[in-house]
């Protein structure tokens, strides 16, 4: 991914019907015609890759998954591999969002797993990574999601399409943002982690800021040093709210 061209990738999380499918309309009618500003991608749950990736056929919206599994097939009841997104039109997949990390215990060593997926598969990874609010308050943000960096990102993406999401817990969801000064503080923190493990290969690589990005906050955020784009949950299931941030990239 260019660094000099923005990111903004809406994660529909487990919400979105069929007919949700008429804000994807919607947001294309508004973009077609124009040239794109930014890379423009929405994540919807798996039963809608499909579907959304005709919707946006022939326009700028790209189609991302939301997780994959490590393995390309086998007896994983409910699984979806990095190949199927694939397979399904996609061309992103996010790994490591919080929410799996908690709620499935996803480890850094298994969404490094899931990443080098991704890139096996042809799809540009989303690589999450982000503090707790106690680890936070604990003066331990920077050094936390370091640590994440190092060891979530496999050596597979380099000179590959991927970006890095830094996602504070605690902003998920919940209209708290970290002060600017905090964004370009673990940023910056981030990139000097993406290098260390990576090398200068990895400097074109955006990295993404997300947790309660909405249309009147976006400007801000997205003209912090080291931020790459934006990863949007809430905001990008309404087409007026999601084109507004992408206005502001
Ligand atoms: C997210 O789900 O990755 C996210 C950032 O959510 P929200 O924008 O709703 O805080």
């Amino acid at each position: 991914m260019k660094q000099s061209v923005k990111l903004i990738a809406g994660n529909w999380k487990m919400n979105g019907l069929g007919a949700g499918l008429d804000e994807v309309a919607a947001l294309r009618r508004s973009l077609d015609g124009e040239a794109a500003a930014c890379r423009i991608a929405l994540c919807p749950p798996a039963t809608l890759v499909e579907r959304m990736a005709v919707a946006v056929r022939g326009s700028v919206i790209e189609v991302g998954g939301q997780d994959c599994r490590a393995e390309a097939h086998g007896a994983f009841t409910g699984g979806v591999s990095a190949e199927m997104l694939k397979d399904a039109g996609a061309t992103l997949v996010i790994v490591g969002h919080s929410e799996r990390r908690q709620e499935f215990g996803e480890t850094d060593l298994l969404v490094s797993a899931k990443a080098e997926a991704a890139v096996r598969a042809g799809l540009g990874p989303i690589i999450c990574v982000g503090e707790t609010l106690q680890q936070r308050e604990a003066g331990k943000a920077v050094e936390v999601v370091r640590h994440q960096v190092l060891n979530s990102l496999p050596m597979a993406v380099l000179g590959q399409d991927f970006a890095v999401a830094y996602e504070p817990v605690w902003a998920i969801g919940t209209g708290l943002t970290p002060t600017l000064e905090q964004i370009e503080e673990v940023h910056r923190a981030v990139r000097a982690a993406m290098l260390e493990r990576l090398g200068l290969g990895s400097a074109a690589a955006p990295i993404l800021y997300g947790g309660s990005v909405k249309p009147d906050n976006a400007r801000d955020i997205l003209s912090v040093p080291e931020v790459g784009g934006a990863l949007v949950g809430g905001a990008s299931l309404k087409a007026a709210d999601f084109l507004g941030i992408i206005r502001a990239a």
